[in-house]
């Protein structure tokens, strides 16, 4: 297959993060016969889905021949609607198209929600996945590891704005927080079946999944990897999107931005107590002029602004709460063409 000579090879694992990563061998469990299902979201993916999901077909068949592909589409407004029904009549595949464009949270949401195997690999249709980790994957997984992730080993081909932002982000994340979600760790992900119903289960409207996978915990292993280039058409995240997917994962799963304002505000508090204090001593003792209207008119715009900034960030939290307390579904499904192998199988 041509798709295949374009994916470099996985590089050996590391632990990079020990603590989703246990450094001693674990006992093997003993896994039932291999049934995957194969998660894709695709977006406006025209250029890369057929090509894909039949290099995809091959690499799952090499595991096993009990697999099914779930393509998920995720509000496409291009062919990507006639291709995938092409595919399903043609493939063990299932075709589940959302009723507009919810966002690849969403739409893994949905994957999840409606694969039947007990092994779930979740992974992008543009080839930035490495197909070649597949087989390496499904080994963790049958050593006793319930989720496998691919971890981004070098961010070459970004901006350096991007990748500041990027370790602001988990930066802010993680600090304070006793579920670590392990930097540029991505969707690229083989679940073991509890893992699925786990993810499943959780209530939650508005998915941040990097979070999520971390959340529920289980036995984790990484597996570093340099994503290639996109094979065809454009990524669907530009910076704006990026951001709130970013605001969506502090809010989700950090309260830190939220408790630092109340340090903020004893510093200020003590710093004013001890100017003031200063100012009273120096009048009384060395009678000095009480100069000092340049020094209000910054201190009030300084402080306004940071409070204006609390409460622009105490905002963030409430339009969250506000979102779930909805309670609207994450997406809605307006077709489910379904001609996997198992479609007569209860979930
Ligand atoms: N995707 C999706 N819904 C969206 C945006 C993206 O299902 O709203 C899919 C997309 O088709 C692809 C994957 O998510 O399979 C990753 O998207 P993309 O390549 O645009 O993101 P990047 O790799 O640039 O982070
Ligand atoms: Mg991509």
């Amino acid at each position: 297959m041509a798709a295949m000579n374009e994916e470099p090879a996985a590089t050996p694992r590391v632990d990079w993060h020990a603590e989703y990563a246990p450094a001693a061998p674990l006992a093997s469990l003993p896994r039932p016969p291999l049934r995957l299902s194969c998660v894709v979201p695709a977006h406006n993916e025209e250029a890369n889905l057929e090509r894909f999901v039949r290099a995809l077909a091959q690499a799952a068949g090499a595991l096993t021949p009990d697999f099914e592909i779930v393509v998920v589409n995720d509000g496409s407004r291009d062919a990507t609607h006639t291709i995938a029904l092409r595919l399903a009549a043609e493939l063990p595949l299932r075709y589940i198209a959302l009723s507009r464009n919810f966002g690849k949270e969403a739409a893994l949401s949905a994957g999840i929600a409606h694969a039947r195997g007990n092994a779930i690999v979740l992974i992008d249709a543009d080839f930035q996945h490495p197909l070649a980790m597949l087989p390496e994957m499904c080994a963790l997984w049958r050593a006793g590891y319930d989720m496998v992730y691919g971890v981004i080993a070098d961010r070459v081909g970004e901006s350096g704005t991007k990748r500041l932002g990027t370790g602001l982000f988990y930066w802010l994340l993680n600090t304070g927080n006793r579920v670590k979600v392990p930097p540029n760790a991505g969707d690229f992900r083989w679940l073991d079946r509890r893992v699925a119903d786990a993810l499943d289960a959780l209530p939650e409207h508005r998915r941040f999944m990097k979070g999520l996978y971390a959340w529920v915990g289980f036995k984790t292993a990484a597996l570093p990897f340099v994503p290639p280039e996109r094979a065809g058409g454009s990524s669907s995240f530009n910076l704006r999107r990026l951001g709130s997917l970013a605001l969506l994962g502090l809010t989700s799963f950090t309260t830190f931005p939220l408790r630092v304002w109340s340090v903020i505000g004893g510093v200020v508090a003590l710093f004013a107590l001890g100017y003031g204090a200063w100012v009273t001593l120096d009048t009384l003792l060395n009678g000095a002029d009480l100069e000092g209207w340049p020094t209000l008119a910054v201190g009030i715009m300084l402080f306004s602004g940071v409070q204006l900034m609390s409460i622009g960030i105490l905002g963030e939290y409430i339009g969250r709460v506000y979102d779930e307390v909805k309670q609207r579904p994450s997406y809605f499904i307006a077709r489910d063409e379904d001609h996997s192998p198992w479609r007569d199988t209860p979930p």
